[in-house]
């Protein structure tokens, strides 16, 4: 048997970018579809509300124009949103989500051999971002109460930083810088660094003490703020997501931006959310209102958990994660579990969010005898 194509086991593999090998994945909240039907999803911090039917009208209008191109510039929106904070047009920049917006802050600022800061554990993208663009993640630990450590932010920046994330509230964990904290932060940080205020939960902030990004913004010329309509818009299915930063930085942004990638219909979803503003603050509301509950009683049981600013809340389980999570799995309770530090539990209806609870007591039981066990040997 001959032939004149090549041998397959000679066949070379193409080559990947060494960046890739040591990459971080990044893991989606599991979800409720795969283990079976009576499962709540509290795993991804989606919001449990539909989306207003204003905002499914304009979606359902715009259907019919996806044969053609959305707009490049998001213009309607653009305005709506230097409207809505004040700022000038050409500060306002966006992408496919607020990831998709970090990762352009990402490439445009930071490339191999530059440092990027954050807290360690914030959000799962950061270094997943910062290894893509060849530059190196400093993790900065996350202090005993679960907040940024600013001071040590601030202490690690050196001739190579490019960009500092600061996510408040943060993700997992629920805590928000004060304004003080953030001042002196700013003080200390170089001016040709950009400091990026990661605000993705910032609605369900309530702490009259916490830092507002839009103010820090205005004060400094190297702070950029990163908003989304995923989280308390309820938008989290169409991708769009937004920066306010210096204009020479939104342009840099467009320039590294993927053409044409936010849709037609999240732009007019966003537009429509925005013109909803009390419906929007009504729900909020109401998932503070449970997020606070839910605090609370896993207080009650016992459970030491810090205050959450955020659309969930924050369990240290350690190294009992793996076996908790399974408890609330079990139960039908999807969380998000990070094996060796703990478990957020997104607030969902409150039917789901009595489920968590409950389950949050027998795994209660379960943290006290484990964690005694392990202080026994
Ligand atoms: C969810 C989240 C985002 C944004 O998500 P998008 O859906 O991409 O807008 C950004 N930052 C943090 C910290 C988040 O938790």
């Amino acid at each position: 048997m001959s032939n004149d194509l090549p041998q397959c086991s000679t066949v070379e593999r193409v080559q990947l970018r060494s960046a890739l090998r040591d990459l971080p994945a990044y893991k989606p909240g599991k979800s409720a579809a795969v283990a079976g039907s009576l499962v709540h999803k509290l795993s991804s911090n989606e919001n449990p509300y539909p989306p207003l039917p204003s905002v499914q009208e304009v979606v359902a209008e715009a259907a019919a124009g996806i044969n053609l191109y959305p707009d490049m510039t998001c213009g309607a929106v653009t305005e709506a949103v230097a409207d809505r904070w004040d700022v000038p047009a050409a500060s306002v920049s966006f992408g496919a989500g607020s990831v998709e917006v970090a990762s352009q802050i990402v490439r445009a600022v930071a490339g191999e051999g530059d440092e990027v800061i954050f807290a360690w554990r914030s959000f799962e993208a950061y270094p997943i971002l910062t290894g893509l663009a060849g530059a190196t993640a400093v993790h900065v630990p996350l202090t005993e109460d679960e907040r940024h450590d600013l001071p040590a932010m601030a202490a690690a920046v050196t001739d190579r930083t490019r960009v500092i994330f600061v996510c408040t509230p943060n993700n997992p964990t629920g805590t928000s810088v004060t304004t003080g904290e953030l001042h002196t932060f700013m003080e200390a940080v170089p001016q040709d660094v950009l400091v990026v205020i990661d605000e993705a939960y910032v609605h369900f902030n309530v702490d009259p003490a916490a830092a507002q990004g839009i103010d820090f913004f205005r004060a400094y010329p190297n702070v950029l703020i990163l908003h989304t309509f995923s989280k308390a818009y309820g938008l989290a299915g169409l991708r769009i997501g937004y920066a306010i930063a210096p204009d020479y930085v939104s342009a840099a942004l467009r320039a590294v931006a993927i053409p044409f990638g936010v849709s037609a219909l999240a732009q007019k979803a966003a537009l429509a959310s925005l013109e909803a503003e009390d419906e929007i603050e009504a729900r909020i509301s109401a998932l503070v209102a449970e997020r606070e509950k839910l605090h609370r009683r896993l207080a009650r049981i016992g459970w030491s958990v810090v205050a959450s600013e955020a659309n969930f809340v924050w369990l240290r389980t350690g190294e009992a994660t793996q076996e908790l999570e399974e408890i609330f799995t079990k139960a039908g309770v999807i969380v998000r579990a990070y094996p060796s530090d703990g478990i957020r539990i997104s607030i969902g209806t409150a039917e789901a969010n009595k489920k968590a609870l409950q389950t949050a007591k027998d795994a209660f039981t379960h943290f006290t005898s484990i964690t005694r066990s392990a202080g026994e040997r």
